[in-house]
């Protein structure tokens, strides 16, 4: 096979890339994936997240190692291993961070990551569907909403922060510069009764490009290399071992673990690492596969009294309420993500801005059982 680009994996990254590039139809571009196509309902029906955490097929099944902060439990780190990669998994959450974020970042030497270099962009990846857009777009592919449902218990846990001090925002995506404490309603990637993946959002519209090749169920072993280029790509598709030749480009989007091995995988890498895994050295690149940082959250869940929460609702009738309540309405909690609400808080005195994220849910899992709901009402929140 031949193409001008070479992305390796369909994820959020990958599928946004492949859909830009081939804007220009003079342009190849082969996009391969190790997952299948997007074929499982539970990925397109928002709340069906919670069944795709450990899915077998959709994901790649990663745990972190056993650590003495988790009392010793390796905990499941889902990856997405499907068209959309994590995008087809994920929570739905869409929230950007608070402008001082990127501002640092810029200052940290990343020119053009500040907030006012950033926003546009997001306005331009955005079709939001609420109301007043002001800070986001409306006209571009990825299809965000505000919740279809502001269910009591979260009023309260709203209430109960603005009690604290908390000030309620009515767009947590329009955080003023300086805003201190803050809560308001989640925001998702959803058109819809749907989940906007970044396969549903990026390539679905696409397909029919001629200079467009997604090729799935494809694993890739290496980057090939010529010299210090990078040319091509080998795969292995079962039964067979493939190999894609990139005239100009080889784009590694296999996501913050997929990325890192992949490049381990062809050579580049710390030496150590890689003569330990006789992997013959390239190019000694120490920080590959180092310095992973990601959000860790510690849910904590409490049973509530007088308030309905979803324990109750995806029982019995009540569920079969919210099945035809989503199909005909396009509301109820099929529409669902991982949270409903979610709150910015300073924790650290030193802190010039809030520094964690708390996220909130009307719905708790059975003590020690992930993944099944309490029998009595119960809501869940933590950083
Ligand atoms: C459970 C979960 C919940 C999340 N919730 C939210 C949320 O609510 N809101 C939010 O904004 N973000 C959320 N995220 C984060 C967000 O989904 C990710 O940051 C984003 O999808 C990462 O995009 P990516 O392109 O870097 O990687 P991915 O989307 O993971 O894509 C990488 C792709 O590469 C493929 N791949 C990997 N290795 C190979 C290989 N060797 N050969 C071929 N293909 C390969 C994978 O199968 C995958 O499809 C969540 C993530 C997870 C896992």
């Amino acid at each position: 096979m031949q193409a001008d680009y070479v992305i390796i994996g369909a994820g959020s990254a990958g599928c946004a890339l492949a859909n830009r590039l081939t804007e220009d139809p003079t342009i190849r571009v082969v996009l391969i994936e190790a997952g299948g196509r997007d074929w499982n309902p539970l990925i397109h029906i928002p709340v069906g997240y919670m069944k795709l955490l450990d899915h077998k097929q959709l994901t790649w099944g990663f745990k972190a190692e056993a650590d003495p902060g988790t009392n010793g439990r390796a905990i499941a780190y889902p990856r997405g291993r499907v068209l959309g990669g994590s995008s087809s998994i994920n929570g739905l959450i869409y929230i950007r961070s608070q402008p001082e974020d990127y501002d640092y970042w810029a200052q940290l030497g990343n020119r053009g990551w500040g907030w006012d270099d950033v926003l546009p962009f997001f306005k331009r990846a955005e079709r939001w569907t609420g109301d007043a857009a002001g800070i986001h777009g409306t006209e571009r592919n990825l299809t965000t909403s505000p919740m279809t449902e502001q269910p009591e218990a979260c009023r309260a846990i709203i209430r109960a922060a603005q009690e604290l001090g908390l000030e309620y925002q009515p767009d947590v995506n329009n955080l003023p510069h300086g805003a201190g404490a803050s809560i308001g309603w989640c925001q998702q990637s959803r058109g819809g009764r749907r989940r906007a993946s970044a396969a549903a959002t990026y390539l679905r519209p696409v397909k029919r490009r001629p200079n467009l090749r997604v090729v799935t169920n494809a694993l890739v072993h290496r980057v090939v290399f010529d010299g210090k280029r990078a040319v091509g790509v080998e795969f292995s598709r079962q039964p067979v071992v493939g190999r894609v030749d990139a005239a100009r480009e080889v784009i590694v989007s296999a996501g913050a673990i997929g990325s890192p091995h992949l490049l381990q995988l062809s050579g580049i890498g710390g030496p150590e690492v890689l003569q330990k895994a006789g992997i013959a050295v390239r190019h000694p690149l120490p920080g590959v596969g180092r310095n992973f940082q990601d959000h860790y959250i510690a849910r904590m869940s409490c049973y509530v009294r007088n308030l309905e929460t979803l324990n109750e609702r995806v029982r019995g009738l009540g569920f079969a309420n919210e099945v035809v309540r989503y199909f005909v309405q396009g509301k109820g909690i099929m529409t669902f993500g991982a949270s409903l609400c979610a709150a910015s808080i300073k924790v650290l005195p030193e802190s010039a801005t809030p520094d964690v994220q708390c996220v909130f849910a009307p719905a708790s899992y059975k003590p020690g059982l992930i993944r099944k709901l309490d029998d009595r009402p119960g809501i869940t929140g933590g950083p």
